[in-house]
């Protein structure tokens, strides 16, 4: 079996998608993404395939964006035009940093081909250069805008798979591995250890088996609203909403759909996705706003009670109102007093009830018997169904 890092890393998003992509061989829609990612490695990969330590001049390599520049998935000349101009920021930022340190590296765009116990790991590696140790270091450009957080970048296959490359390549182990990230101009350098590398092994090995078991469940992720394949997937086929902003992202043709029979055109799509996020950000703001202000509300409370009480006032003002203070019991019942009184006058059973908490501990106990719980089961009745929103972490769910 043939696996690349980007098959891999499909499956793991989402198995669904990788059967699209890579055994039907669905096409997949132009993304401006992508265009961007690859004029610029591209450009860069000009910068270094140099036989002498002779680096071009910040004129040459803009111009040379121009040549190898990826016009495809761009929503229009505007569009790309902000693109080419932060790929002319980008470019200058990496050539001021790096030009008095030019050195020939040992590959440019190096492709490889590791068989791994019957499993043929192919890809390629943006640059590898020779530190003055003596060592080898991997550099892998990034153009992602921000820092993805440190838990994907320590758990992620692209930098064990490059490490056992090298090893196989060069018979040595590299000294660093590094994520080169162009937009935020920092670079990440990580080492990888034997275990590290067992562990990718691993995960490719059950990777492969699954595939070759032909487990393709689709798998919900952050990433859909952007999946090329969105319109074919069942997961989405009854959310308008996560529809709209994949026509929004151009991963969705009008009318195509069924749910998107209802919304005609691509311009009603992108609307419905604008308003639904904008209510999406608002919502997320307020709670926060109304997180912040609890905090703020309880602290205030303290130091307002705390003076009440050592002045020992009921009351007490400020420039735009007075707030009275009094005392709130919380009570309860003593249930033998309680019964005592009430069950010679006959009101016993007439307060009684299930107490909720109680029969799910019930319920719960593994020592209840089975016959038990199912029979108090068959009691259940759905009364009203109300839903609650609360806030995801994306990252987590990545
Ligand atoms: S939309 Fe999401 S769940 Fe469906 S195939 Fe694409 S990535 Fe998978």
């Amino acid at each position: 079996m043939r696996l690349s890092y980007s098959a891999i890393s499909t499956y793991q998003k989402c198995p669904l998608s990788y059967k699209f992509m890579y055994v039907d061989k669905l096409p997949t829609k132009p993304s401006h993404y992508l265009s961007f990612g690859s004029s610029i490695h591209s450009a860069l990969e000009f910068f270094y395939n140099v036989e002498k330590p002779e680096p071009c001049s910040l004129e040459r390599l803009l111009e040379e964006l121009d040549n190898v520049w990826l016009n495809d998935g761009y929503e229009d000349e505007a569009h790309e035009r902000q693109y080419k101009e932060k790929g002319r920021v980008i470019l200058t930022q990496f050539y001021h940093d790096n030009v008095l340190r030019f050195a020939v590296p040992v590959a440019v765009e190096k492709r490889f081909s590791l068989d791994i116990d019957g499993v043929t790991l192919s890809g390629v590696i943006d640059r590898i250069d020779r530190l003055s140790s003596g060592g080898i270091e991997i550099i892998d450009y990034k153009t992602n805008d921000k820092l993805p957080p440190k838990t994907k970048m320590n758990t992620d296959l692209q930098l064990p798979i490059y490490h056992m490359a090298v090893e196989e390549l060069y018979g040595t182990a590299p000294q660093k591995v590094t994520f080169y990230f162009l937009v935020p101009n920092q670079k990440i350098s990580v080492r990888k250890t034997k275990n590290d590398v067992a562990k990718t092994k691993d995960t490719i090995f059950k990777v492969a088996n699954d595939i070759k078991a032909q487990k393709f469940d689709p798998f919900k992720n952050p990433l859909c609203p952007w999946c090329d394949f969105i319109e074919l997937c069942p997961l989405h086929k009854d959310d308008p909403a996560i529809l709209a902003r994949a026509a929004a992202n151009g991963k969705i043709s009008a009318g195509k759909n069924q749910q998107a029979a209802t919304i005609t055109t691509i311009q009603e799509l992108k609307q419905s996705a604008t308003e639904i996020e904008k209510a999406v950000d608002e919502y997320l703001d307020l709670t926060q706003t109304i997180s912040t202000a609890r905090l703020r509300l309880n602290e205030l409370q303290s130091t307002i009670h705390d003076y009440c009480e050592a002045h020992g006032l009921a009351s007490i003002s400020g420039t735009r109102g007075k707030l009275g203070r009094k005392a709130r019991k919380t009570t309860h019942y003593n249930i033998d007093k309680l019964r005592e009184l009430l069950e010679p006058r006959g009101l016993w059973e007439k307060v009684l009830d299930v107490n909720g908490r109680l029969l799910k501990e019930l319920l719960d106990d593994k020592a209840s018997q089975g016959e038990l719980r199912k029979i108090i089961e068959t009691a259940k009745e759905v009364e009203e169904i109300s839903y609650v929103l609360y806030v995801k972490d994306e990252l987590t769910e990545q």
